[in-house]
């Protein structure tokens, strides 16, 4: 029987791995080709100040919308794109587009509006990384204090002296750092004091839990309190329900972003909804 059941297992698995290989290998070469066919797009996600009700910030996130026979996720090509090293060309592009982006949203008057871009630490250690951030800021005609690099935990573990001279250059423009999905990598605290961070994101996984688990209710209060007590900024992920945000805004967190405000969305639905918050913002 055992025999029966080990070459049972052997029949199934494999061609289920084939299956998955096969799939990679295929999204990597879609992937090498997908900049120059023009098949990303970046969409966007409002950052809300709870208190106003107002849009002061949007996220970039990349979508890989003319991906043709394979519907692909973020999470997915990210990480192909990461594994191979085109996340420097597809990162560099995301930079460009969100910052010509963030000039037009200026251009129609929503001058105090940021931009905050998701940062690939292979991004991060290329060389004279500040430079070419500092060229594309340049090339779009915006102020450094305008944007804000999502950089992971990982990236601050990291404590070579190219790291820490990176992030010291990044601060001294005047750019903001912040620490995406905050609280889910590496447990060492030090690092927040060492590094001119300016912002921690809580991350979605603790925020789904509030009021619903009473551990992730604990962790979000105290990584309130440590940001206000570090004097880091601390924005919310993921936010769906009014619950959520009467919570938050107890224990003095003044920004978040999520679901209930709005789903990530194209340039020209942003521009809409903008025009739209202008008028009239956010209800608690
Ligand atoms: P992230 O930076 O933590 O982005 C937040 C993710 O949570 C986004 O998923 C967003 O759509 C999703 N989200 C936001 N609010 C809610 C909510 O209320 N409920 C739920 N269920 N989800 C919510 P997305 O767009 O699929 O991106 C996944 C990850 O891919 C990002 O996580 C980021 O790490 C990475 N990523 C996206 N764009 C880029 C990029 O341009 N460069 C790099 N290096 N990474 C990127
Ligand atoms: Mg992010
Ligand atoms: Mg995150
Ligand atoms: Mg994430």
């Amino acid at each position: 029987h055992a025999k029966e059941k080990g070459r049972g297992n052997y029949q199934f698995f494999t061609p289920a791995l084939n299956k998955a290989a096969q799939r990679r290998l295929a999204l990597t070469n879609s992937l090498r080709r997908a900049l120059v066919r023009d098949e990303f797009e970046v969409h966007y996600q409002p950052q809300v100040d709870l208190e106003s009700g107002q849009i002061i910030s949007a996220e970039a996130l990349l979508r890989w919308t003319k991906a043709g026979k394979h519907a692909v996720g973020c999470n997915e090509f990210i990480t192909i794109a990461e594994e191979t090293g085109l996340i420097l060309q597809i990162g560099d592009w995301v930079l460009r587009q969100a910052c010509r982006q963030l000039k037009q949203w200026h251009t129609l008057g929503h001058t105090d509006m940021a931009i905050a871009v998701n940062l690939s630490p292979r991004q991060f250690y290329q060389p004279n990384f500040h430079g070419r951030i500092s060229d594309i800021l340049d090339e779009a005609g915006l102020a450094p204090s305008s944007l804000d690099l999502e950089i992971t935990e990982g990236v601050l573990m990291q404590r070579s002296d190219d790291n820490v001279s990176t992030l010291q250059h990044l601060s001294d423009m005047g750019i903001k750092l912040s620490v995406d999905d905050f609280g889910t990598g590496y447990s060492s605290l030090a690092y927040l004091q060492r590094f001119p961070v300016d912002a921690l994101k809580i991350d979605r996984s603790f925020v789904s839990g509030i009021g619903q688990d009473r551990n992730d209710t604990t962790l979000v209060t105290a990584i309130i309190a440590m940001a206000h007590s570090l004097r880091l900024k601390v924005l919310a992920e993921g936010v769906e329900t009014p619950e959520q945000i009467r919570f938050l805004l107890a224990q003095g967190c003044r920004s978040a972003q999520g679901y209930y405000y709005s789903v990530p969305v194209s340039a020209e639905v942003f521009t809409g909804m903008l025009r739209e918050r202008a008028r009239q913002a956010w209800q608690r």
